[in-house]
């Protein structure tokens, strides 16, 4: 596995491939991601987006090439000039500086709004279970959920339980936060309360990578927009640049789709 960063980026992805049973679905990624930047990832479905995305914070190994945070490998370490995979601990440990947000929301069904946030604090040992409390507490207050923190998730809507995800992924303080469809699960009326709160996590400088169908969001909030396609990074640019003048057939076929 070759290794390449130059520790300029806080995400560093090198060259990535990944196969699913012989199908290649990265086919030699690079990208990378500067501190406070917001990238926008668009593409059409299948193009491995959501595998991309996971291969951030090793819920997808990688086949080659490397990904690096903050100039560490993810789920790697790298002995005498090659990468070897991390224990499981160490993984779990690596991972929390990358937070992630899916599209189901993900959260555990049997515990209240506050319990999901404190539960990955307490578990790692980051924080006492009064000290998470207090942390969580802020937390749900910045979502705008301070007084649902009892409520179970099947107590609430789709996007009060997004905005709970949004302060889970918060807890573990993540130097890069990942959303992967953030919205689309949500119904219409919904999808405004979450991305408000994604659009003050830009604001503050939270460094940020969203795959969205949201076109007219990701013109709003991102510095950077990519575009995949079968696997491969096929253009990116500014929202200007990729939204309103793309310069490949393909990016404009699927902006005529989404738009
Ligand atoms: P996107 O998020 O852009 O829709 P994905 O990254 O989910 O695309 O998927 C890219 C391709 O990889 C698809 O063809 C999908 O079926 C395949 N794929 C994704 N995850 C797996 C998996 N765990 N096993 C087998 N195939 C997978
Ligand atoms: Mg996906």
């Amino acid at each position: 596995m070759s290794v390449v960063t130059d520790g300029r980026g806080l995400v560093e992805i090198h060259n990535v491939h990944k196969s699913f049973h012989g199908v290649e679905v990265l086919k030699g990624i690079d990208l990378t991601v500067h501190p406070g930047e917001v990238v926008a990832l668009l593409g059409p479905s299948g193009s491995g987006k959501s595998t991309l995305l996971r291969t951030i914070n090793h819920l997808e190994s990688v086949d080659a090439g490397s990904v690096t945070v903050d100039g560490e490998f993810i789920g790697y370490e790298l002995r005498h000039g090659k990468l070897h995979e991390l224990h499981e601990r160490e993984i779990l440990q690596r991972r929390t500086r990358v937070g992630i947000v899916f599209q189901n929301f993900h959260l555990f069904p049997h515990l209240t709004a506050l319990e999901n946030v404190t539960e990955a604090p307490v578990a790692l040992k980051r924080l006492s279970k009064d000290n998470a409390r207090e942390l969580a507490l802020g937390l749900l207050d910045r979502v705008g959920l301070s007084d649902k923190a009892d409520a179970y998730p099947r107590q609430l809507s789709g996007g009060q339980q997004q905005r709970v995800a949004i302060a889970r992924a918060l807890a573990l303080k993540p130097q890069v936060l990942l959303f992967d469809e953030p919205t689309s699960a949500l119904d219409p009326e919904l999808v405004g309360e979450v991305l408000d709160v994604i659009r003050d996590l830009a604001k503050l400088g939270t460094t940020l990578v969203i795959v969205t169908h949201e076109i007219g969001f990701a013109r709003e909030v991102a510095d950077r927009v990519v575009f995949l396609d079968q696997g491969r990074v096929i253009e990116q640019g500014t929202p200007q640049e990729v939204l309103e003048r793309p310069r490949h057939a393909r990016t404009r076929e699927f902006l005529a789709k989404v738009l």
